[in-house]
């Protein structure tokens, strides 16, 4: 593996990449005039700790987790299997100690991170689901590498980070957030570590997950594991990570890495940090327009196009299993790459997204960029094209809440 890459890489990737900012209030927007789920979405269940939902599936949740391992395992390509060491037993003493320890170990998750609900509560299911959309940027998949300085990190079979600064916040997340899946192959093998990307790995856990604590009756973590599995889902409508090297021609990279290959690692330097840049600000602009609650212009579009559901009948059905992911939501968008690339160059200036020592982590007045910088026209396109993206993610999270969805009815509130 050449080692030039890695720290070329360090050298950019230290900026925080989180896809869609703003999950919860997308998801809120998707899911709020979709009739066909109102009933299942209105319902009122309780809250329910972590402790006391494992506390009473002590008998029945091994054997599922048991099951995804195995079909993991089988089927999904670039996954890292779960150290014996970590399998969820309950039965044994150590885990019994605590539950809540043992099934986030199992989950190999960061143990740092905080996963449960409000006490003696009843809430609304959306409700429930829609916080849940945005938890796993709240730290779930951080540190979980050998090199990040974790303690879990050490046990969790993930090895050493493929990507980025080890010990860099959001560099811990990249690969289980972004996907590699779509990628020209050219890179996977110059890179091949970049194969064991998990959005698909954290997908069907927690789909599996919200399946049975709906069996089983906890409709409380039901929503909330459906809400995690939808925002890996959701992530993958972000262009730039449903491909790593979103907008680049394989001719391009042919040349950027040969020359990488031969010593000279500038092209691929300049490549890097341009697409850092695009994506930091496509997300970044699209964030600042959501969150524009006094804009009656732009947000009502953006808003409008996650609400419409135009896009949502011929979809596949949402069956989150190996391959799901990859052979759907992530190769539909990666065909977008190239548009939004034309977008970004067409919009913004210049200096921002073709200028390598351009840094758009540190950059935060989307104010100006939007109003200023950019002429009406210019946010008219770039709107248009992100409304092409709200669409699909309206579109996907509907889909998978259809098929996932479970009423509960023998719950008494
Ligand atoms: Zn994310």
């Amino acid at each position: 593996m050449p080692k030039l890459f890695f720290i070329i890489l360090s050298v950019f990737i230290t900026t925080p990449i989180l896809a869609w900012d703003n999950h919860a209030t997308m998801t809120q927007a998707a899911i709020d005039q979709s009739s066909n789920l109102n009933a299942y979405l209105n319902q009122q269940i309780p809250t329910e700790s972590l402790a006391d939902f494992l506390k009473t599936t002590t008998h029945s949740l091994p054997q599922k987790l048991n099951q995804i391992e195995q079909e993991l395992r089988r089927a999904e390509a670039g996954y890292r299997p779960l150290p014996e060491n970590l399998t969820y037993a309950p039965a044994h003493s150590d885990c019994a100690q605590d539950l809540v320890i043992c099934f986030k170990k199992s989950l190999r998750i960061n143990l740092n991170a905080s996963l449960d609900a409000a006490r003696n509560e009843n809430i609304s299911l959306r409700d429930a689901l829609i916080t849940a959309s945005s938890q796993p940027d709240f730290g779930f998949d951080l540190y979980l590498y050998e090199d990040s300085g974790t303690a879990f990190g050490k046990y969790y079979g993930f090895k050493t980070q493929p990507l980025g600064i080890s010990t860099t916040e959001f560099g811990t997340q990249i690969l289980f957030h972004m996907s590699t899946y779509q990628d020209d192959p050219q890179i996977l093998n110059f890179i091949p570590r970049l194969n064991e990307d998990y959005p698909e790995y954290r997908a069907i856990q927690y789909f599996e997950l919200s399946r049975f604590a709906a069996n089983a009756h906890h409709p409380y973590w039901s929503a909330v594991f459906l809400g995690w599995g939808l925002h890996y889902i959701q992530d993958m409508t972000q262009p730039y990570h449903a491909i790593l090297s979103n907008g680049a021609s394989s001719d391009d990279l042919a040349i950027i890495i040969s020359q990488a290959k031969q010593g000279n690692p500038l092209p691929l330097q300049a490549f890097i940090a341009l697409q850092t840049d695009r994506h930091i600000l496509l997300e970044g602009l699209t964030d600042y327009i959501l969150s524009a609650t006094n804009d009656s212009l732009y947000r009502p579009i953006l808003i409008s196009a996650l609400k419409n559901t135009a896009l949502d009948h011929g979809l596949h059905s949402c069956e989150v299993r190996p391959g799901y992911i990859r052979q759907h939501v992530d190769l539909r968008m990666a065909k977008t790459s190239a548009e939004y690339q034309a977008m970004l160059l067409a919009t913004m200036p210049a200096s921002f997204v073709s200028d390598p020592s351009f840094n758009a982590g540190e950059f935060n007045a989307y104010d100006d960029l939007f109003y200023t910088d950019m002429n009406e026209a210019q946010r008219v396109q770039f709107t248009e094209q992100v409304v092409k993206a709200m669409q699909w993610f309206g579109a996907y999270t509907r889909n998978c809440l259809k098929q996932y969805k479970v009423y509960s009815p023998k719950v008494k509130v």
